[in-house]
């Protein structure tokens, strides 16, 4: 892992609020007043249960969100100090694919079966740079060798359904940094796919980013995952990002008492165990969230007040915050004004 390449904040996040209007009438808030910046060249894990709310908040950045039933209350997110909420779709399809582009867990859902892998990457590479479609041609080849495809020749004229997920998932790799982008946003990239073809993944993610000096914004709910590639990782309990912290201090303290839980619930080499511990309960559903903190009817520390005041999100060390009534005293740092400079 490495740290940022410097500390420019690339994207700031702030105070999101992602409805859904139900069928029968009700609303469920799946996002809810999240806050966070990601800084340039750094990667950052966004973990979570199912449900949790990390993929409508990376849809959300992307500008893919379907809207209705989706709604983007408030909040702005903002790159490179520009809020994409404000921008025209026009101007917002010209950043997308070029300035962020995102990997999805199944390739399938963004590859085009009815075209050529060379013809979805010239018109992927046309699309924000001015070169001839020969010149897309050789750049295309030249990607899809750098993300390791030795047949890149044969691979440009194969259509998705001909390719392995393993070969699908690289074009895809291939095709999200074709434009070099500052910022990569990987939705589960890697799930999907057995353990050695996963390694290979996220090793190449990794160089690739090195390469190109992109922040990663990886979605995951997987542990082994984070401690493979994050810098920092956000943990995220029913539509609030309940931890921010570095990736070694988050293994190694967790301060959420849901981080802590989530933490045990991994395979560990060094204590032997015949059953993996899980975290009783569920997480709650967004259209019935309860009052006060959203873990309280899952964890072991609850206190009368948490039943009844929603914590609010505070920093203990400068690049460290939680959203828990046992790091409220006073202590505490403010979060606001905070967050941009850890
Ligand atoms: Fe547990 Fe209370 Fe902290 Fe929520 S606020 S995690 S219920 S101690």
């Amino acid at each position: 892992m490495e740290q940022a390449l410097d500390k420019q904040v690339l994207l700031e996040v702030n105070h999101l609020n992602v409805q859904f209007q139900l069928k029968n009438g009700k609303q469920a808030k799946v996002v809810d007043d999240v806050s966070f910046v990601i800084h340039k060249g750094e990667t950052v894990a966004l973990v979570g249960e199912s449900g949790s709310g990390k993929s409508i908040t990376s849809l959300s950045i992307m500008r893919l969100l379907p809207m209705p039933p989706g709604q983007i209350a408030a909040g702005t997110i903002a790159l490179n100090g520009k809020n994409l909420l404000e921008l025209k779709n026009k101007d917002m399809s010209s950043i997308r694919g070029n300035d962020v582009s995102m990997i999805f867990q199944e390739p399938m859902t963004s590859l085009d079966p009815v075209f050529t892998i060379g013809n979805q990457m010239i018109e992927a590479i046309r699309r924000h740079q001015k070169v001839s479609k020969g010149q897309a041609r050789e750049m295309a080849l030249q990607h899809l060798k750098d993300v390791g495809i030795a047949h890149a020749e044969k691979v440009i004229t194969e259509y998705p359904h001909q390719l392995s997920g393993g070969m699908r998932q690289r074009v895809m790799i291939a095709i999200a940094m074709c434009n070099k982008p500052q910022l990569l946003i990987a939705d589960e990239p890697t799930t999907a796919l057995d353990v050695t073809v996963q390694a290979q993944i996220l090793k190449l993610m990794m160089k690739m980013k090195k390469e190109q000096q992109s922040a990663i914004l990886f979605i995951t709910h997987d542990m082994s995952v984070v401690a493979q590639t994050a810098d920092r990782v956000m943990v995220m309990y029913a539509g609030q990002i309940i931890e921010d912290a570095p990736v070694r201090e988050l293994f190694l303290q967790p301060k959420h008492p849901y981080t802590a839980a989530l933490l045990k619930t991994m395979p560990s080499l060094e204590t032997e165990m015949t059953r993996l511990p899980s975290i009783p309960g569920t997480v709650p559903p967004a259209y019935a969230l309860p009052e006060g903190c959203r873990f309280a009817p899952r964890c072991p520390f609850v206190m009368a007040h948490c039943h009844k005041r929603t914590p609010e999100p505070r920093f203990i060390q400068p690049n460290h915050s939680v959203r828990c009534h046992l790091f409220a005293e006073e202590g505490a740092l403010a979060y606001e004004g905070q967050r941009s400079a850890t």
